[in-house]
């Protein structure tokens, strides 16, 4: 089979064993496609996947080989994620279910750019869902990045009618808006390009440029989808005196809130990293019942352009890349 690997600093596409299941638990699934997430664009550019890792675990895929006892059957459609949180440990029991070791270590083998991967047991029992009849395979591929909004949103605990704003419009803050707004808050989201905020407003929900926005609105949470450290000042300019700022993404070169702007506000800064079971399940739901939309956000590549894939999305030609793998 074909497997999109590290290699050098490049992604190749290189010919490894058929996988089977060869007595295991589990399943072997045909990738029919995965998204490429912003977190493999940082460990690409980054350099933080050794060479040989297969990323991608934004999957949707067929089932092809089976040996399980959930009620999946050969041919069924599934999406799934890659980690599962093992529930007793001190960080699972305190809800940073994405800090559990068990869930840093569970992983797809060998990774979502693959034409086949297989999933655990524990992976088809927690993380894997049958694709909802209504969902090309391109919408069902956000079902793992909008469980990360999801559990953002749930982290900050905003109470319902509260004032959000979504700092960074790529493909996951124009998520965080929709769900923000199906999670009864009253949304807003900024971007520097105009193209994203048109985006956005198309979905009704309101987006402005960075540039005209109103200085005196003050949000009680600021949600940062930006990968840039510049919208950190946009963050802070933003939150009311007391509000909540998520953190959802890395920047390059990792500058920080200020202390004295956290003591004096009363600023709450928080972290919101990778989904739990729960997220997933409400992801879906929301991606059912069409409360997220998100069609027409990627742009489809197929497993050979997958350099492509990586390029145009780290040079921001476009929001998102999803790779086709089974044509
Ligand atoms: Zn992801
Ligand atoms: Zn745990």
């Amino acid at each position: 089979m074909k497997t999109a690997v590290i290699n050098k600093g490049k992604i190749v596409i290189k010919e490894v064993p058929d996988i089977s299941l060869n007595g295991r638990e589990g399943a072997v699934v045909r990738v029919l496609g995965c998204g490429l997430c912003g977190s493999d664009i940082v460990k690409f550019v980054q350099k933080l996947a050794k060479d040989g890792t297969v990323l991608g675990h934004e999957i949707v895929a067929e089932i092809v080989e089976i040996n399980s006892k959930t009620n999946f059957k050969i041919g069924d459609e599934i999406m799934t994620s890659h980690h599962i949180p093992c529930g007793e440990c001190v960080y699972c029991r305190n809800g940073n279910v994405s800090m559990c070791e068990h869930f840093k270590s569970t992983n797809i083998v060998p990774g979502g750019f693959s034409e086949y991967v297989y999933l655990t047991e524990e992976h088809l029992q927690n993380v894997a869902h049958i694709k909802p009849e209504n969902l090309t395979d391109i919408e069902a591929s956000f079902y793992e990045p909008l469980g990360c909004c999801v559990r953002a949103i749930k982290r900050a605990q905003l109470r319902g009618n509260s004032t959000a704003l979504v700092v960074g419009l790529g493909s996951i803050g124009i998520m965080m808006a929709q769900a923000l707004k199906a999670f009864g808050m009253d949304v807003m989201g900024c971007d520097l390009i105009p193209a994203r905020v048109n985006i956005l407003r198309e979905l009704g929900v309101a987006a402005f440029n960075v540039k005209e926005m109103d200085p005196t609105f003050k949000a009680d949470g600021v949600f940062m989808t930006s990968g840039s450290d510049k919208a950190i000042n946009t963050a802070l300019k933003y939150v009311r005196n007391g509000g909540k700022i998520v953190v959802f993404s890395s920047t390059p070169n990792n500058w920080g809130y200020a202390n004295n702007e956290i003591y004096y506000r009363e600023l709450t800064v928080l972290g919101s990293y990778s989904p739990s079971p729960v997220d997933l399940q409400d992801s879906k739901n929301l991606l059912r019942s069409r409360q997220v939309k998100v069609d027409g956000l990627s742009v489809v590549y197929s497993l050979d352009e997958i350099q492509k894939a990586f390029d145009d999305t780290i040079n921001n030609r476009i929001m998102k890349a999803y790779i086709k793998i089974k044509e």
